[in-house]
């Protein structure tokens, strides 16, 4: 693959998983700069080229039908994560982790790997949905920090995005009651997100994350089937909870998350939205709404905040030297990389 001029200011970044949100977030990266692309990592093999990915719509094609190891220059390995960070830790600042949780494990599992078996040392951000997975992880703070790595978990749309408008619009309240967030998902085949839609069928009754780890791909086009390609999920298991109790928000048991996934038409079936519940401290009871445009895509909901707390991790890491683990409830995102405004505050105002 052809060199390509990095940023300098940028971080170079690895995307651990190729997928929906993986290959989504190849096409962000080209609108919205907050990285240089240097690595990107599936179940076949890695790319990597310390110079930066240049053909980023050649990799996006290929991975439609193929796989890493299809493309020019890959190296093919069943072990691809371990053998990536064995030879290239030390030449990335931050990771994206855009893989399945599945197991609950399998990411506390890989960042184990990375404390214990790498030299990396930069940001690592997810779209980690589960709470007994941030549960897990919060464990790891203290050797995160030891090896100052600072690692931002629930940074996507749910957790994500709307747990960071809950911590947000409590600052009116003195109590909260409650924090209800509903999704609307709308796919048009459920083979773009696979990983996604397992973990959403792991919600429903009679279901768990280990029984849909071992699903076939038909037995999962079987139970969609019979559901006419509707997903209704209600009191998920859902790191928003533990993200605003770890933030001092409110109790994990005022949280409620549910939603709607159509695995078959790209429309939301409803409006991703957040209600949050509280009391003024003139004794006033209230209720604050966040809707997201109905326009608006998962994978630009997901990604697009993974980005802006991939800056925001960037910048406390460099500049303030933070490290260890954090929620996206505890941070806020930013829109832009650090060095992007290089006005002065005279000259903006
Ligand atoms: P996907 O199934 O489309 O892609 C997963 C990728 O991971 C594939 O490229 C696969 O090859 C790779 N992979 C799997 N096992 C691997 C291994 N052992 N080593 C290296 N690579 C491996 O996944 P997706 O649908 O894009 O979802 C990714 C994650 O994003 C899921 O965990 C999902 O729950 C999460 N997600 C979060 C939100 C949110 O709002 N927080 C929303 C949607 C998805």
């Amino acid at each position: 693959m052809a060199t390509v001029s990095l940023k300098s200011e940028l971080p170079k970044l690895a995307i651990f998983g190729a997928g929906g949100l993986g290959i989504e977030m190849v096409k962000l990266l080209k609108k919205r700069q907050a990285a240089n692309l240097v690595a990107m990592v599936d179940q076949s093999g890695y790319v990597f080229d310390e110079n930066g990915l240049n053909d980023e719509q050649l990799i996006v094609n290929s991975l439609r039908a193929k796989s890493i190891a299809a493309i020019e220059n890959s190296v093919q390995s069943s072990k691809s994560i371990s053998e990536f960070l064995e030879r290239n830790s030390t030449k990335i600042d931050a990771i994206f982790y855009a893989l399945p949780n599945l197991p609950n494990e399998f990411i506390p599992n890989i960042t184990k790997e990375i404390i214990n078996q790498s030299e990396f040392n930069g940001v690592i951000v997810d779209a980690l949905k589960r709470t007994k997975a941030v549960k897990m992880l919060s464990e790891f703070n203290s050797q995160l920090q030891e090896k100052n790595i600072l690692y931002l978990t629930g940074c996507g749309a749910t957790p994500g995005m709307l747990t960071s408008a809950a911590a947000v619009a409590a600052q009116s309240f003195v109590e909260i009651e409650s924090v209800k967030i509903t999704f609307g998902v709308g796919i048009s085949n459920w083979k773009a997100y696979r990983a996604t839609i397992r973990e959403d069928i792991a919600h429903l009754k009679n279901f768990n994350v280990e029984k849909v780890s071992q699903m076939t791909e038909e037995q999962i086009d079987k139970e969609l089937e019979d559901r006419n390609g509707i997903l209704e999920l209600v009191d998920m298991e859902h790191a928003d909870d533990i993200m605003l109790e770890m933030a001092g928000i409110c109790d994990a048991d005022k949280v409620t998350v549910g939603g709607i996934v159509d695995t078959r038409n790209p429309q939301k079936p409803v409006s991703t939205n957040v209600k949050i519940t509280g009391f003024t401290y003139e004794g006033k009871k209230s209720t604050h709404t966040f809707t997201l445009g109905d326009e608006t895509t998962m994978a630009a909901n997901v990604n697009g905040t993974v980005l802006g707390f991939l800056n925001a991790g960037v910048n406390l890491h460099k500049n303030y030297g933070i490290s260890g683990l954090r929620t996206a409830a505890e941070v806020m995102p930013r829109f832009n990389p650090v060095k992007i405004h290089k006005k002065s505050l005279a000259e903006i105002i």
